[in-house]
């Protein structure tokens, strides 16, 4: 199998593993049990903290530990409510979000809230000329704008953002669940107020994640009960899962700092460059350089993304469609859609995804896959015609 999909998850790394399974075993005990057992537990879950932490370049004590990154983005926006209302009332975010940011965005405004949507340009990202017109009413208190998108890997201008938005008096939140261990992400140079990341996106399990809460900002709890987490997040520790965290993001510093990001960026660079020159119509989506070193989003004019895919897959090659297909319909990415491509386009678009355990062989052989899948169902739109054209 080549596995070029890791920003839907990655492979967790064998030493994050290791270090996870003791706390499955024999250091089970609670880390608010006062004997020495619990102690013990307790100190792992602060080292976790301060690995967390150092890959943010915040304190430790502004790391809160969740469930995952739906969590964070829904209780980052949830304390920016609580905190706001009813002075102020406006949600500024982007179409091209996340659902787990649109679907909070719209619970905003179901309770009498107003949200700002902000469009894409072509490249995918947002106006900020536009954002200054949304923040120039007066009323916003939160603007959330992703670091990276998921489906292009497209980077916000976030040093602007934060700074146009603090101007004018809103919090930021930024959903960082693409970014956090792919490319240096520190919160003191670049001052957000809530930041959310997922352990399953750099080489930790599904189900762990964390939001930075800077310490100037109040932060409000959605979870109550016990009082873990300073009170934060209520709720018994997934202690080997935040340690798993902690030691992936240990490591993504580490890799970030021997130039694995070069490598990855490299392989990514030189597949797509092989690809655009072998199929002159391919076009990659998003900014020329603003764009997340690991994810190839790809379009083929005129060949369906659904059908690519299933060919790829019988050929052990994992990747993902921009668009969703579900029973004969299909859906459009709302990025792609945002950032202008139609949606026959959009229908026509794969994303590939990298990660530090991919290789040039891997690429070298995903390539003419790739190009063949593309050269059969052109050659069976050529005999068939309308079995292809009927999906756009
Ligand atoms: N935000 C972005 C940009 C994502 O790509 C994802 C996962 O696909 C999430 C949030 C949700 O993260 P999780 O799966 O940890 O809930």
């Amino acid at each position: 199998m080549i596995y070029f999909d890791s920003n839907a998850t990655s492979a967790i790394d064998p030493q994050v593993l290791d270090a996870m399974l003791p706390f499955f075993r024999e250091r089970y005990a609670n880390p608010s049990s006062s004997y020495g057992a619990g102690r013990e537990v307790k100190s792992a879950v602060a080292l976790a903290r301060g690995q967390v932490a150092e890959l943010l370049n915040a304190q430790p004590g502004e790391i809160i530990f969740t469930s995952c990154g739906t969590e964070s983005n829904n209780s980052a926006i949830e304390s920016a409510r609580r905190i706001c209302w009813p002075q102020r009332k406006r949600l500024i975010t982007a179409a091209a979000e996340h659902s787990a940011v649109l679907e909070p965005a719209r619970r905003w405004e179901a309770e009498g809230g107003v949200v700002t949507r902000l469009g894409s340009d072509a490249q995918g990202q947002i106006s900020l000329a536009e954002l200054e017109q949304a923040l120039a009413v007066g009323d916003a208190a939160l603007v959330s704008i992703m670091w990276a998108n998921n489906e292009t890997g497209v980077l916000a201008q976030l040093p602007e953002i934060t700074q146009l938005a603090h101007a004018a008096g809103a919090l930021v939140h930024t959903d960082a669940v693409q970014a956090v261990g792919k490319l240096p992400v520190d919160v003191q140079r670049v001052p957000v107020d809530y930041l959310s990341l997922s352990g399953h996106k750099f080489h930790a399990p599904k189900g762990v994640g964390a939001l930075y809460a800077s310490s100037r900002v109040r932060f409000i709890p959605s979870l109550l009960g016990g009082g873990q987490e300073s009170g934060r997040r209520s709720g018994t520790e997934n202690v080997p899962y935040l340690v798993a965290l902690g030691v992936a993001a240990q490591l993504m510093q580490q890799h970030l700092a021997n130039g694995t990001e070069e490598r990855v960026r490299g392989l990514r660079d030189e597949f797509e460059q092989r690809l655009l020159s072998a199929w002159p119509s391919a076009v990659v989506n998003g900014h020329p350089t603003q764009r997340l070193p690991t994810t190839c989003s790809i379009t083929f004019p005129g060949l369906v993304a659904a059908e690519m895919l299933l060919l790829l897959d019988e050929r052990g090659l994992c990747c993902s469609a921009g668009s969703a297909c579900h029973s004969a319909s299909v859906h459009p990415s709302h990025v792609l859609e945002a950032m202008g491509l139609s949606a026959g386009h959009a229908a026509s678009t794969l994303r590939f995804s990298f990660s530090r355990f991919n290789t040039q062989a891997e690429v070298d052989a995903a390539v003419p896959l790739v190009l063949g899948v593309a050269e059969k169902l052109l050659a069976l739109k050529g005999d068939a015609g309308s079995c292809v054209e009927s999906h756009l």
